[in-house]
């Protein structure tokens, strides 16, 4: 399997994404994805409507040495940012830069599905969720939010109080309100159990 794209070796930015945000200069938020493809040399990003139920896709062509990624844009703007994270995801880890033509696909079934076991859409999906809300980034806005909506309170809040911030933080970053409460989670500053009550509230 090649990992040479362009004379980059993509394998470098298979570390936490932070390091590469923070190469290129985008450790701020929102995170800007397309300037980040552009810095990945990354030829298309195409918004389109996509047949039904496809996120999006990422597609490789070997004689073009072309990279283009698809992303639907009938969902919503939270969902569109999380399949061309993903697909950033799959061009550092997933394409084979020598085979004539790679092509993967994102539909409703793989993408976002974390309890479902595929390792390398798992994969694809922690990145995205690191590279949209880096650690550093995200643990200073959760107690900038939770100082500004609630100054007087301490760290110990119910699910309603963290839903209110949850949504402040998704507004920030632009993402799904979903994936803010997997990356509380993921790390550490809510419990699983917290976690599922704000699934359950969320409904
Ligand atoms: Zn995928």
């Amino acid at each position: 399997m090649s990992n040479l794209y362009k004379n980059i070796d993509v394998t470098k930015f298979r570390n936490e994404p932070v390091f590469l945000l923070e190469k290129f200069n985008l450790l701020k938020i929102p995170v800007d994805l397309t300037e980040l493809a552009k810095f990945l040399k990354i030829d298309q990003v195409n918004y389109k409507n996509c047949e039904n139920n496809l996120n999006g896709k990422i597609e490789y062509k070997a004689q073009e040495k072309e990279v283009s990624i698809y992303i639907n844009e009938d969902e919503p703007k939270t969902r569109q940012r999380f399949t061309f994270a993903h697909e950033i995801a799959h061009f550092i880890y997933d394409i084979d830069f020598q085979t004539d033509k790679d092509m993967l696909r994102e539909d409703a079934k793989t993408l976002f599905r974390k309890n479902m076991f595929n390792p390398i859409e798992r994969r694809a999906d922690k990145f995205a969720e690191q590279l949209l809300m880096p650690k550093e980034l995200f643990e200073i806005e959760v107690f900038k939010v939770k100082d500004k909506l609630f100054p007087t309170l301490g760290t110990d809040l119910g699910v309603y109080k963290i839903y209110q911030i949850s949504s402040e933080l998704s507004n920030l970053f632009e993402v799904s309100k979903p994936a803010v409460f997997f990356r509380l989670h993921s790390i550490g500053i809510i419990k699983e159990s917290m976690r599922k009550e704000l699934f359950e509230y969320h409904k």
